[in-house]
């Protein structure tokens, strides 16, 4: 299987250069070249799998270039580091209402399901070809930290993490700057997460530097992130009531595209998973894309939900590809005209089987607080963005991407009960290793020339 750039400019590559690639040379994301179609027999089949049997059946298909032995054993050990039995249990909360927890990975939200197999997948690779790698990621939150679980002590590579210094939860801060691991470096910038993904997004643009140090993404555009988070909408399918799970809607707390993303072109590979609600928090690109057609970006509000507040969507590149027929001069038209001008405005926007909805902070103590009288269940403040108006004429799964424990001070304001959670109590006690620099790319620069193995 090979994999292609969206804006049709850079040549397809097999699935192992496409993950170590990250962002394509011409800016674009990568996409599988055709996406299979599981057919019910093979469904049927899949439903007796555990969750890693499922996850290497699925990432298979993509992953023609690795021998299977050795996929088999990198997806299994990746989700060893999950405490609960079911890794990614459905929990029933009434009979037209689940949650989805995603949240049972080493740091507690559900991007370490992608991580923690994009760590073993780099680390092989370091195996295979004799080489280092370094990663380089910019984060919101809870990326950062789950990359940096992912390669934690992984010879022959090194992490360098950018976030917006004071803006990360302190739980997430401490998850990347108190590993005690020589390869992990936490880099706090003085700006946004859009400041630090702009300066990213340079250093990768200098095409000498990143061959230079052999520089790798981890942020969400890549590919393997996608492919891996698509198994646990399958997994979660396969789970549902016979009799409802075709009907659901599926409740993404949403950022940067990705989860929900990945959810949607399962269905294009023949799940009949039925729609999907885009739940924003108060940085509502996706939620004006979504109900008026108009791509704009605005200025980010740090919010309760912080994982969220971004307003460039990365991978909605990738829904673009599809949703313009597969046309890369389009998507390079509107990704230029964005990038220029900050805005796209679609004639005939077609959202598929997409709608949105949008949650204040000033909304999100009073829906924990609701969601914990109605059901006894404690939802964490991003999930509790996608309880805001549940469907009323179908079954919702929510997909609780955080554990409520790494958000203490909002859960105790909504209902007086801190939650907590043994790895983070652990995580206090030792001493915070992070770096400060200025948003600035040169900056950056330097600084991986001095640290990059
Ligand atoms: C990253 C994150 C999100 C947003 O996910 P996207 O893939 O960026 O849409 C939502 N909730 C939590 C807890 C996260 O860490």
């Amino acid at each position: 299987m090979k994999f292609i750039s969206t804006r049709g400019l850079s040549p397809a590559l097999g699935f192992s250069d496409a993950v170590a690639t990250g962002l394509a040379p011409d800016g674009g994301l990568y996409l599988p070249e055709s996406l299979p179609r599981f057919s019910a027999d093979e469904l049927k089949r899949f439903a007796t799998l555990s969750y890693a049997e499922l996850c290497f059946e699925f990432i298979s298909r993509f992953a023609t270039d690795i021998p299977a032995d050795t996929l088999r054993a990198l997806v299994a050990k990746s989700y060893t580091t999950f405490t609960h039995g079911d890794i990614a249990p459905v929990v029933k909360l009434d009979e037209k209402t689940y949650v989805l927890e995603l949240f049972h990975g080493p740091t507690l939200a559900f991007k370490d399901f992608a991580l923690q197999l994009l760590g073993n997948l780099y680390g092989n690779q370091c195996k295979v070809r004799g080489q280092s790698i370094n990663v380089l990621g910019a984060t919101s939150g809870d990326t950062g930290s789950a990359a940096i679980h992912g390669l934690l002590g992984k010879p022959g590579t090194a992490i360098f993490i950018l976030y917006p210094d004071g803006r990360t939860s302190p739980l997430q801060e401490r998850q990347m700057a108190c590993t005690g691991a020589a390869n992990v470096h936490a880099l706090a910038i003085s700006g946004t997460f859009d400041d630090a993904q702009a300066a990213l997004k340079e250093l990768f643009a200098d095409q000498e530097f990143r061959t230079r140090h052999r520089l790798s993404a981890v942020n969400s555009i890549n590919l393997a992130r996608i492919l891996a988070q698509c198994v646990y909408y399958l997994w979660a399918w396969l789970r549902l009531p016979e009799n409802t799970r075709n009907e659901i809607e599926w409740v993404v707390p949403t950022g940067n595209f990705g989860n929900v993303l990945a959810g949607w072109l399962l269905q294009k590979m023949g799940v009949p998973l039925h729609s999907f609600r885009v739940a924003t928090n108060q940085n509502d690109i996706l939620h004006r894309l979504f109900t008026t057609g108009d791509y704009r970006t605005s200025t980010v509000t740090p919010s309760l939900a912080p994982s969220m507040d971004i307003q460039v969507s990365s991978n909605f590149e990738r829904f673009l590809y599809y949703s313009v027929g597969r046309d890369s001069a389009k998507v390079r038209e509107v990704m230029e005209t964005f990038k220029k001008t900050g805005a796209y405005t679609f004639e005939n926007f077609d959202r598929d089987t997409f709608t949105a909805s949008r949650t204040t902070d000033a909304e999100i103590p009073g829906i924990i607080r609701q969601v914990y009288q109605d059901y006894g269940y404690i939802a964490d403040p991003h999930t509790a963005c996608g309880f805001k108006s549940l469907a009323k004429d179908r079954p919702s799964i929510i997909l609780a991407t955080a554990s409520p424990a790494k958000f203490p001070d909002t859960i105790v304001s909504a209902i007086g009960i801190e939650p907590t959670h043994p790895s983070l109590e652990a995580l206090k006690a030792r001493p915070l290793a992070k770096h400060k620099l200025p948003a600035e790319a040169s900056a950056i620069r330097a600084y991986l020339d001095q640290h990059a193995v």
